[in-house]
């Protein structure tokens, strides 16, 4: 079954190493041979074998229109013909800006970049420049990109800095990074006690979507805007996953529902923002944002930055997404695929628990939603694998580690999601024997 893609993978493994060009696609998590797309279209994918799968993970989110949208797809191929990249401005990044921050009203400008990790490395840099402080406070399980400060886990106490979680990271560079347990509020007053002055911000997946599916509590959230205030640190949603995603006003307007007037000071995006194509972007307050060259000390660029046919991707993206019930289309899909699947594990009575925001959503073995990361890294490996295995098998795809969350697009229809459940049920009756 898997003869050209094992074929493709020995070749690969010879050129790029670990035969892909970023380490989740190896499926070294689960075992087994990564399945090497051939083309895509709506909610499925092709290998190269020829299988056909439902894709969950719509390239880790920026697909939720589906694959090859006609209105995106006609739109980049008119780009394309003007033009692949000028580095002078256009009118396209313009209007792109214009969109974002039509959606997004806590922000009043936005620079674009060509990646998540960019966009998050920049607004760090900003941070520290519009604040004059250097030091940075994240949680536990939270991914921001693999900027050299940011790839550090906690250290071992409230008044100590990380350390580095790659080689090749100088143990100086993460200094002044430090990590906090998620959702764990008495911690963050301790450690604004303790550095609050010192904090050039704070940054958070307001919704981890790199742990599988936690969210932060909405009583965390307000702690943390209020001692960021309260403190002078910028307060930054890394909204790379969750913007456009779990809403039309991504995962700050769906804070703002409960806590209300909430803002971000900053917000960083990417993924759903590029359709598909290489664009990311961070944005906030008119005075922070006016810190970036060329108007002021704190420099940033990019030599494709605002490319030309990656905005027409965004913008004819945006506009999908802007059309009235989508998020209620897609949400009523995403919840629909979680119910189905906790009927399925509670016929087979096995632990199983989900959630979901918008076309965002995460499961576990557990009986209850976890609220950090020490606890989603208490899943069951070999449980999750076979799921993996066992979903692949009868061609859906699913993250390929059991710490990621999943995506629903547009494209998914209902006997998709039913063909989905279908599957899981067959694999929950494995694993309870
Ligand atoms: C994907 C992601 C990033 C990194 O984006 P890249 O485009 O992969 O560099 C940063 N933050 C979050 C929350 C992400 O999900």
């Amino acid at each position: 079954m898997t003869d050209r893609n094992l074929e493709l993978f020995e070749r690969a493994k010879r050129v790029i190493p670990g035969g892909v060009n970023s380490p989740v696609r190896a499926f070294k998590a689960v075992g087994g041979t990564p399945r090497f797309v051939q083309r895509a279209q709506g909610a499925y994918f092709w290998d190269a074998d020829g299988k056909r799968y439902i894709d969950y993970i719509g390239s880790w989110g920026p697909m939720i229109l589906g694959h090859g949208h006609p209105a995106v797809l006609e739109a980049v191929q008119k780009a394309a013909l003007d033009g692949f990249s000028f580095g002078a401005p256009t009118e396209r990044e313009v209007e792109l800006a214009e969109a974002i921050l039509a959606l997004v009203p806590s922000m009043d400008m936005v620079r674009l970049v060509s990646s998540g990790t960019e966009a998050g490395m920049s607004a760090i840099r900003l941070a520290r420049g519009a604040t004059g402080r250097s030091k940075i406070l994240k949680f536990e399980g939270c991914y921001h990109g693999h900027a050299d400060a940011l790839l550090v886990k906690a250290g071992s106490g409230l008044a100590t800095f990380g350390n580095p979680t790659s080689a090749g990271v100088p143990p100086e560079v993460v200094q002044h990074t430090l990590v906090l347990e998620y959702n764990n509020i008495q911690q963050l007053e301790e450690a604004f006690a303790l550095h609050g002055k010192e904090l050039a911000c704070v940054m958070i997946e307001p919704i981890a979507g790199n742990m599988n599916f936690v969210r932060a509590s909405v009583p965390f959230i307000k702690r943390c805007s209020e001692l960021c205030t309260e403190y002078g640190a910028l307060f930054v949603f890394d909204e790379v996953m969750t913007g456009f995603r779990v809403a039309p006003g991504s995962a700050q307007q769906v804070y703002a529902r409960s806590i209300p007037g909430f803002e971000p000071d900053m917000t960083v995006m990417g993924k759903v923002i590029g359709g598909g194509m290489p664009l990311a972007a961070f944005g906030g307050k008119r005075a922070v944002m006016e810190q970036l060259a060329p108007l002021g000390p704190v420099y940033q660029a990019g030599t494709l930055s605002g490319n030309p046919v990656a905005t027409a991707c965004g913008l004819a993206t945006l506009a999908e997404i802007s059309k009235p019930g989508f998020y209620e289309d897609l949400g009523r899909k995403t919840r629909s695929l979680i119910s189905g699947l906790q009927a399925e594990a509670d016929k087979a009575g096995i632990d199983f628990c989900g959630d979901s925001e918008g076309g965002m959503f995460g499961f576990f073995f557990f009986k209850e939603l976890p609220q950090n990361y020490a606890k989603v890294m208490t899943t069951d490996n070999a449980r999750f694998n076979t799921l993996f295995h066992g979903l692949l098998d009868r061609g859906v795809y699913i993250a390929p580690a059991l710490y990621e969350a999943g995506f629903m697009s547009a494209a998914h229809t209902d006997a998709d999601i039913a063909e989905t459940v279908a599957a899981a049920g067959d694999v929950f009756k494995l694993l309870s024997k």
